[in-house]
């Protein structure tokens, strides 16, 4: 199968092994930082780190759409369905993820909300059409890879008339993540250290390699778009050793089958049309980041879940003595959280980084990890 299993060959990933043993230079530590909940998965599943020398070490970032979403907006969500009635449409993983008072979407269901899981906008503006008398609101979330499916629909809903349906955007921007990190160090003393990036691969289909470049060269780490295959993951860590070994501070891209410099012009067209810059915005666990979201344009007001519906905005925190905030920011792993694979386990999540696919707690007890026995912090393994 082409594109597939040559990215999983096991002589390559032994030959990549050694070039990165031979790369990395025995006096130095590499921090790399996988930003998306997708590298986290590949990294785990095929093993990556025990090929890894001890001085290469993979810290995981909070490109895990589900992950980053604040409780309060999931509150909002629950609050579109339960007090004005409408049947909100969600994306799978955001089902389960718990939200104040540990109410998650399928608890609001199972309390009477009407609430539906869907694989696609577009299934929510068939919901839409055959559901007149009723609101319906596409819960939109994720980074740059699901926006223009939202815009899509909103236009779709425009040309259609259809009055009916709207959308609780939430979609958010990866370089102001990516920046939010890099400028931790300054404001946080808690801030974990890291040498580069595996950028993004999907979403760097979508906006391309270039709105990297200015990052790279403002906070000097180097960034490396990597592909979602094992072999992918290894290639990109030894692009990146090889950068810093040299003292460049670049981005590269490892993933030329999919990601151009520009990357797709007629996605981004669609987004700027239907959607603008939001001020600020929450993430959980970076906390407030300025231009890091999108919201609805005026053109489409009449789309926008949040102006059709008076919400309240929620102030409810974490669940007390889970760490997602801390292991979305690379601080901890997740056998760090005392309620790892105790009180929280994928039957019974306690947050959002074991609900999800892309989360790094599921990443962790699917593949076993918490039977390595490790319980080294990010912090110590960067001493
Ligand atoms: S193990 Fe559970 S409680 Fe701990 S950080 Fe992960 S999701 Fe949160």
């Amino acid at each position: 199968m082409k594109y597939v299993d040559e990215f999983r060959q096991r002589d390559l990933a032994l030959k990549l092994a050694e070039g990165i043993r031979t790369a990395a230079k025995p006096d130095r530590i590499y921090r790399l930082m996988e930003f998306c909940g997708g590298h986290t998965h590949a990294i785990f599943r095929y093993g990556v780190p025990d090929l890894m020398p001890d001085n290469v070490r993979f810290v995981h970032g909070p490109g895990c759409p589900v992950c980053v979403l604040p409780i309060g907006r999931i509150d909002m969500a629950v609050e579109i369905a339960q007090r004005h009635g409408a049947i909100l449409c969600s994306y799978g993983d955001m089902m389960r993820v718990p939200g104040g008072n540990r109410i998650s979407l399928q608890r609001a269901r199972a309390d009477g909300a009407d609430i539906r899981m869907v694989h696609s906008t577009q299934e929510a503006l068939k919901i839409a059409q055959e559901n007149p008398t009723r609101d319906v609101v596409m819960f939109a979330i994720g980074f740059e890879t699901t926006t223009p499916p939202t815009a899509v629909a909103i236009k779709q809903a425009d040309a259609m008339g259809l009055k009916n349906f709207s959308a609780f955007c939430n979609h958010v921007l990866t370089p102001a993540a990516i920046q939010a990190i890099l400028d931790a160090p300054d404001i946080e003393q808690d801030a974990v250290a890291i040498d580069g990036f595996l950028g993004p691969a999907h979403v760097s289909s979508v906006i391309g390699s270039q709105p990297y470049v200015a990052l790279t060269e403002k906070y000097r780490r180097p960034v490396v778009i990597a592909g979602f295959e094992p072999l992918d993951v290894m290639q990109s860590a030894l692009m990146l050793i090889e950068q810093l070994n040299a003292g460049r501070f670049t981005v590269e891209n490892q993933y030329t089958r999919v990601v151009t410099p520009e990357g797709n012009r007629k996605a981004q067209a669609l987004v700027a049309e239907v959607m603008e810059m939001r001020g600020e915005f929450e993430w959980r666990g970076l906390g407030v980041i300025p231009n890091s979201a999108l919201k609805i344009r005026e053109r489409y007001a009449a789309f926008d879940a949040e102006r059709r519906f008076d919400l309240t905005p929620s102030t409810a925190q974490d669940i007390k003595g889970c760490a997602c905030p801390e292991i979305l920011r690379g601080r901890k792993r997740p056998t760090d959280c005392k309620l790892f694979g105790t009180v929280c386990t994928p039957e019974n999540p306690m947050g959002s980084c074991m609900v999800s696919s892309e989360g790094a707690c599921a990443a962790y007890w699917s593949y076993g990890r918490h039977r390595s026995g490790s319980s080294q912090t990010t912090q110590e393994s960067a001493a």
